[in-house]
């Protein structure tokens, strides 16, 4: 199924919600404050077409990447090299730990799912079924979009 994810536009937090014809106004569980949404059919069947947050048509896709968790793999590594060389062995070995979190790290990159990202409110969406339809990241589109308030109406730039 898929989920949405809004920024609450009052503090910043983030909103989790499933999308549901019912569901006109999520709540921010941080500040209380409302906001509303729009849900259809095509949403609560996982077709991203108008974003429920902005009503725009303006997405892009990108791997669902945590940030978080390269920062954890490089910190254990550094504590693994560290305590080799504390021991005594060799830089081959500590080199080692170093290329094989590195093939975690792009094994798990790899097998990330995409997610779409709305252009206008930065609602995040995953679990679409049309994910495949939705380009890359475009930061014309992105400047536009943000900066003078353009609306693509879905249709990608094409230069
Ligand atoms: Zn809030
Ligand atoms: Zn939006």
């Amino acid at each position: 199924m898929m989920t949405a994810h809004f920024t609450c536009k009052g503090c910043g937090s983030g909103i989790h919600v499933y999308p549901s014809l019912e569901a006109g106004i999520v709540k921010c569980e941080v500040c209380q404050q409302e906001q509303v949404v729009h849900f259809d059919q095509n949403h609560v069947e996982g077709i991203l077409k108008d974003c429920p947050g902005c009503q725009r048509k303006d997405f892009y896709s990108q791997k669902d990447f945590n940030r978080k968790l390269g920062v954890i793999f490089f910190v254990i590594a550094a504590i693994i090299s560290t305590v080799m060389l504390w021991k005594g062995m060799g830089p081959q070995w500590y080199l080692s730990t170093f290329i094989v979190l590195y093939a975690v790290d792009f094994f798990l990159f790899r097998r990330l799912n995409l997610i779409a990202i709305c252009y206008k409110c930065e609602a995040i969406f995953r679990d679409v079924k049309n994910i495949d339809d939705i380009p890359g990241y475009d930061h014309e589109m992105h400047d536009r979009i943000v900066y003078s308030d353009h609306n693509f109406h879905g249709k990608p730039l094409d230069h």
